[in-house]
């Protein structure tokens, strides 16, 4: 049996990693007031939905469309094994492009537990000769059934979780992209809080506070940040192995944020960028790694009938590419973008999120945000087959931006 190794976690830098810093004494162009209760998206690549447009919405979410009734053979479900074993039941990932390169432990893991929620375990080794494992963050983790103020009502899981919550290995951070049902979840957050003897460090987008403080979170472990700030997050083995970090900044999107009539833009959104940071590089065999997750973002605002082409795009993911200089893995969203005039300006589409993943640089990307939840309009099985055309528009070659199965693990 694999001797037990006991980790102590620290945050042991915070920093700016803003490319155009601001000016002392004025208020970020997000912050809807100089106290930074309010927020905003401050792009022409943003247009807020009107009063008319919300009640239009009303008809077609009654006739959103059903999941298939064979949904369980076109989307099969997999008990994750982390990477410890085959990654699928049915034995290997037939895409050798994202599997294992030897034992596998220079390698980024990732495996998706539905929709937005991702376990990602960094490579686990400095040198050829270290054994243990790598950080492990968890990003929006839902495991309820229904994402909605009640378990009575709201969009209903049509593929269920992988796994149960306990069943997730130890994880050293769980990092949100924003407080939508379908993000943030109480019942999951209560239940990875219980379960282990080692709390995570949580990190937020601002004004989520005292969410976490409410679920008995402590201080000294929740992190909530603005755009471009960082965390250096440590992590140090009783084994005297060194110590693995890494740097986590919270990144701009475009979006919106609420959980009741009262609370909307009161708190920020966010995409996430994690860097390994590796302090001797002399010693070690291999660059530090790069993982970028998007959470919920648009890309554009698009009106019936005009041009997509023609309109602006939000500039934050260029400006994100150029900052961290790319990624070798992106989780970038897919799904939840019709009826598109509605969906633009808040959530990806697959034409959107081909041209984000340019932006940023990214090597490879999984899309997420589909699968799980049915919250707009469009044919379930869908947003893949879009995915892999929109690729093929932009000479993205087959398998680099690709979707997995659920509790499927991939390495890159
Ligand atoms: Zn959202």
């Amino acid at each position: 049996m694999a001797k037990r190794v006991d980790y102590s976690l620290e945050v042991s830098s915070t920093s700016n990693k803003n490319p155009d810093p601001i000016a002392e004494g004025s208020k970020p162009d997000h912050w809807v007031d100089k106290a930074g209760t309010a927020f905003q998206n401050p792009w022409k690549s943003w247009r807020p939905h009107t009063f008319g447009e919300r009640l239009a919405l009303l008809p077609t979410a009654m006739s959103f469309p059903s999941p298939p009734k064979n949904i369980a053979e076109i989307m099969p479900i997999h008990k994750p094994t982390w990477g410890a074993g085959p990654t699928k039941s049915t034995g290997g990932s037939e895409d050798s492009d994202s599997s294992p390169k030897g034992d596998g432990k220079d390698q980024i893991k990732t495996t998706w537990l539905g929709h937005a929620c991702f376990l990602v375990e960094l490579p686990s080794r400095l040198g050829p000769s270290e054994e243990g494992r790598g950080v492990r963050i968890l990003f929006d983790p839902v495991f309820s059934d229904r994402c909605s103020p009640s378990q009575w009502m709201g969009p209903k899981r049509y593929t269920p979780p992988p796994c149960n919550i306990e069943d997730i290995p130890e994880i050293d951070a769980v990092v949100i992209s924003h407080n939508h049902y379908d993000h943030l979840d109480t019942h999951t957050i209560r239940t990875l809080l219980k379960r282990t003897t080692r709390t995570p460090h949580f990190f937020a987008p601002l004004g989520n506070g005292p969410y976490f403080k409410s679920l008995g979170v402590p201080t000294s472990h929740t992190h909530i940040m603005d755009w471009w700030e960082s965390k250096r997050l440590v992590i140090t083995q009783s084994d005297s192995k060194k110590p693995l970090a890494v740097d986590i900044t919270c990144t701009p999107g475009q979006h919106f944020t609420g959980r009741s009539l009262t609370d909307f833009f009161k708190s920020l959104w966010a995409g996430w960028a994690v860097e390994e940071v590796i302090e001797d590089r002399a010693s070690a065999s291999r660059e530090p790694t790069k993982v970028y997750f998007g959470g919920d973002t648009g890309y554009r605002a698009v009106l019936d009938g005009q041009n997509e082409d023609e309109v602006p795009v939000c500039p934050a993911f260029e400006t994100i590419g150029n900052k961290f200089g790319g990624f070798d893995i992106a989780l970038i969203p897919i799904g939840a973008y019709l009826p598109r005039q509605f969906m633009s300006p808040i959530h990806c589409a697959p034409q959107d999120s081909v041209r984000l993943f340019k932006d940023i640089k990214a090597k490879r990307a999984i899309g997420m945000h589909w699968g799980t939840w049915i919250l707009t309009s469009e044919d379930v099985t869908e947003p893949p087959r879009r995915l892999a055309e929109e690729c093929k528009k932009l000479g993205i070659e087959e398998g680099v931006f690709r979707v997995c199965d659920i509790g499927e693990t991939l390495w890159f």
